[in-house]
């Protein structure tokens, strides 16, 4: 875990400073940006493992700086946002970040948030969840018109690819390796976000919609990742135009 470099996306010198503390503390290596402006250019030039974003920041916010990331990467982006900004969670889950920390935060808060997001994406990124701990996990799965190849974290639909977040990723993982089963929206959070995280199913829901506006012919209608009335979401293997 030590030596990840960590982007903080932070116009107060004071904040980025203490998360910096925190960080370098437990052997990470932080970098600063201190504008939305500049925040793209510093993450092309850090490559940081993981992005701690504000979501209030001058010139470009938060939220346009995570759509201009989500772009290029799908590296876990962990929002600060302010108390009382309730429709900046939902809107930054549906945008791409993986999870979010309310201002004022605790540093320790904030770095178990650090780390669990680290351990997800690292998992992942050895494509190690396999839906039944018994298989070896497949490094590629087909589908008609989807692929998710777990080895280059990249997934295509008509071939075309499609940029995912790190959790929309694990979303979708962890439904293809269970096609044709119900997985109940509590099981997929559990999953998903886990003992670690506060938020709530809705977070599910929130995704979920996400996901089905890039893998499926048509969101309004899923044909792929359908929804089991008051239980949860099933994966279709084989789904029929
Ligand atoms: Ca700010």
């Amino acid at each position: 875990m030590a030596g990840e470099k960590i982007l903080i996306v932070e116009d107060e010198p004071e904040i980025a400073d203490l998360i910096k503390l925190y960080l370098k503390k437990e052997g990470f290596v932080p970098c600063w940006s201190a504008s939305g402006a500049t925040a793209v250019e510093t993450y092309r030039r850090e490559k940081p493992e993981l992005v701690i974003l504000d979501v209030l920041l001058p010139e470009l916010d938060g939220l346009e700086v995570c759509r201009q990331l989500r772009k290029e990467t799908n590296c876990p982006i962990i929002f600060l946002s302010c108390k009382g900004l309730e429709m900046d969670k939902v809107l930054g889950l549906a945008i791409g970040a993986d999870d979010y920390v309310t201002k004022p935060f605790s540093p320790s808060e904030l770095l178990a948030r650090v780390k669990a997001q680290l351990r997800r994406s690292r998992v992942l990124h050895q494509g190690s969840i396999p839906a039944k701990p018994e298989d070896s996990p497949c490094q590629v799965l087909k589908f008609p018109a989807l692929e998710i190849d777990f080895r280059s974290h990249e997934v295509k639909f008509h071939n075309k690819p499609v940029s995912l977040s790190a959790k929309e990723f694990q979303l979708l993982a962890l439904l293809a390796r269970n096609p044709n089963q119900v997985l109940t929206t509590e099981q997929i959070f559990d999953r998903i976000w886990g003992y670690d995280h506060n938020g709530d199913t809705r977070t599910v829901m929130v995704h979920i919609r996400n996901l089905r506006k890039k893998v499926e012919e048509d969101p309004s209608c899923p044909k792929r990742i359908v929804t089991v009335r008051g239980v949860g979401y099933k994966f279709i293997e084989q789904v029929t135009p």
